[in-house]
């Protein structure tokens, strides 16, 4: 008797199928094409193993059913869409920014089919990446000169790197941030190569503060935005403006990070007021840095706008090679750009600028019209109700400004707990994020762009045994 056959009479007398029969099954073709062959394979050996483990026999129709029930979870894709109702218009754990259509279509055709990422038509040879974006990221911004990379990190070390190498950067105490994690201003410069020279206090830094500071080592004074919280009470700052006097006086370069890098006067839109890129550049700053995927509203990015010489010498650092965009959000980061161009329009085609921009009364009416649905899904387990909210812009941009909006906030049954209905929420086909508040869990809808999709995810909760 060969192996196998061996191996199959032990698996009959175990009351389970050999793998090779469960493989030639009609069954198991319709996965193998679905799936292909090794994948199949795999699932169905360890649906056997499983059952071997647990001593229990079965037919070939349970085993395939099983192997399926692996397949597709692990054909699933591991980044997948979901509802933002967390009330946290750029959140950074759920992508930050939505991008607009024309850059989705734009990110699409740069994908499929070659394109001009560094060929100059005109003369037939090799051309400039970065010369996609610089013209718009120069009339947006009034700057001489632009270029993009990564992200914002990356922008702010490739500046520190190329022009402070070595030598110090004078920092406020009151800016030394921390956006998450991964990115502390201390941190970051002392693996771009520069010395962290700190000034003034948590509360107050004046400009004689800085004056002192500099001296034969100075490289850079950077002034960073402090996005994510707000000192109040007992402060002082200085503006970019003074601080742009000073460093003119004493040849050192000033650069300002933005963080959130908004385009256009959020106010004229009815937001809170942000500072724009374009001020930050008149006022005064040699080189200014913001985030492609926050207030900006494309993809990620980090892009550097200001004097031509400093970002010449950027663009030679061998660095920038490593942090450098691809043609994917290239193409979607020009068109992107170039609906800046219109500001009537912005609103309305901008994703970012248009959820922010949702008034309240249509958030509120979107709220009302889903209340029974919502009632009726998680009947017996919570009990909704329509709600006034805030929500919040994100990505630390004015974080302590708040918009107003409205949801439904969900109130559990007793001996249910708030973190059941949540986790409920996320098991759907398409998971929904809300956020738990004080015992319920609230529902935002200003993010919620397409009811028809939430209602149709809903409607598989309704009647489900409970
Ligand atoms: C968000 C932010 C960063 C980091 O930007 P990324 O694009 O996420 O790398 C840096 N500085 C400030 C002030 C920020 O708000």
């Amino acid at each position: 008797m060969s192996q196998s056959e061996k191996e199959s009479q032990k698996e009959r007398l175990r009351g389970l199928p050999a793998v090779d029969r469960v493989l030639r099954s009609e069954g198991a073709e319709a996965l193998t094409r679905r799936y292909g062959r090794p994948l199949v394979l795999e699932a169905v050996r360890e649906a056997l193993s499983e059952r071997r483990s647990r001593g229990t026999g079965a037919s070939i129709e349970a085993i395939l059913a099983e192997a399926g029930t692996r397949l597709e979870a692990s054909m699933r894709p591991s980044l997948r869409p979901v509802f933002n109702l967390t009330g946290t218009v750029l959140h950074t754990n759920l992508g930050r920014a939505p991008l607009a259509e024309v850059a989705v279509e734009a990110a699409a055709a740069a994908m499929r089919a070659p394109s001009t990422l560094e060929y100059d038509l005109d003369g037939g040879r090799r051309g400039e990446r970065d010369a996609h974006l610089a013209g718009w990221l120069k009339r947006l911004s009034g700057a001489e000169a632009a270029l993009a990379v990564n992200n914002n990190a990356g922008a702010l070390v490739l500046a520190l790197n190329t022009l402070a190498l070595g030598r110090e950067t004078i920092v406020s105490r009151g800016e030394l941030i921390e956006i998450g994690g991964s990115f502390r201003l201390p941190e970051i410069m002392a693996r771009s190569g520069t010395r962290l020279r700190e000034v003034g206090t948590t509360n107050r830094t004046h400009l004689a503060d800085y004056a002192e500071a500099i001296g034969p080592e100075t490289g850079l004074i950077l002034k960073a935005h402090t996005s994510n919280y707000a000192i109040e009470g007992f402060t002082a700052a200085v503006a970019a403006k003074r601080l742009c006097a000073l460093c003119r006086e004493r040849g050192i370069p000033l650069i300002e990070d933005l963080g959130s890098g908004a385009l256009v006067d959020l106010e004229a839109f009815g937001l809170p007021h942000e500072p724009t890129v374009a001020a930050a550049v008149a006022a005064g700053a040699d080189l200014v840095t913001f985030s492609g995927d926050k207030l900006l509203g494309g993809p990620q990015a980090g892009l550097l706008v200001g004097r031509a010489d400093l970002l010449a010498r950027l663009a030679q650092n061998p660095l920038r090679r490593a942090l450098r965009l691809d043609k994917i959000r290239i193409a979607a980061l020009e068109a992107t750009l170039k609906l800046y161009a219109d500001p009537q329009s912005l609103a309305q085609k901008l994703p970012a600028l248009r959820l922010l921009c949702r008034p309240s009364e249509e958030i509120r009416q979107e709220a009302k019209a889903l209340l029974p649905l919502v009632a009726e899904a998680f009947a017996g387990k919570a009990t909704p109700a329509l709600i006034a909210c805030k929500s919040q812009i994100g990505s630390g941009a004015l974080p302590v400004s708040f918009l107003p909006s409205a949801g439904l906030a969900l109130k559990p049954a007793r001996g249910i707990a708030v973190e059941v209905l949540a986790r409920d929420l996320r098991a759907l086909p398409i998971p929904v994020i809300g956020r738990i508040e004080r015992g319920r869990l609230v529902l935002d809808l200003r993010c919620l762009e397409d009811p028809a999709a939430l209602r149709e995810i809903l409607a598989g909760l309704c009647g489900k045994a409970r």
